[in-house]
């Protein structure tokens, strides 16, 4: 396994959250069966503020969630990142 770039690809407040009301890094934690214990971006090691909607640069076809820290959900939309692959989440939406 190793880290990959992923590109962001919302910004608003409003797609870190589901429909239901349910937070994205919530859903995130029961996805994976574990805490995010620190920001996904790597490597940033802050605490997560949130889960953002991420596309993998080689594979934009598909929408993934990542947990990340304050600084590094508030990026722009288009931003590239590096995580690894197995931090992402796929999601259907
Ligand atoms: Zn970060």
């Amino acid at each position: 396994m190793s880290y990959i770039k992923i590109i962001l690809i919302s910004s608003t407040a409003e797609d870190r959250v589901e429909p239901g009301g349910i937070n994205w890094l919530d859903f995130w934690e029961k996805r994976k069966g574990k805490t995010s214990t620190h920001c996904r971006s790597y490597p940033c090691y802050k605490a997560p503020a949130g889960a953002r909607l991420v596309k993998r640069a080689d594979q934009p076809g598909k929408v993934y969630l990542l947990p990340l820290c304050e600084e590094h959900i508030l990026m722009s939309e288009g931003t590239v990142l590096s995580a690894w692959e197995s931090d992402l989440e796929l999601i259907l939406i």
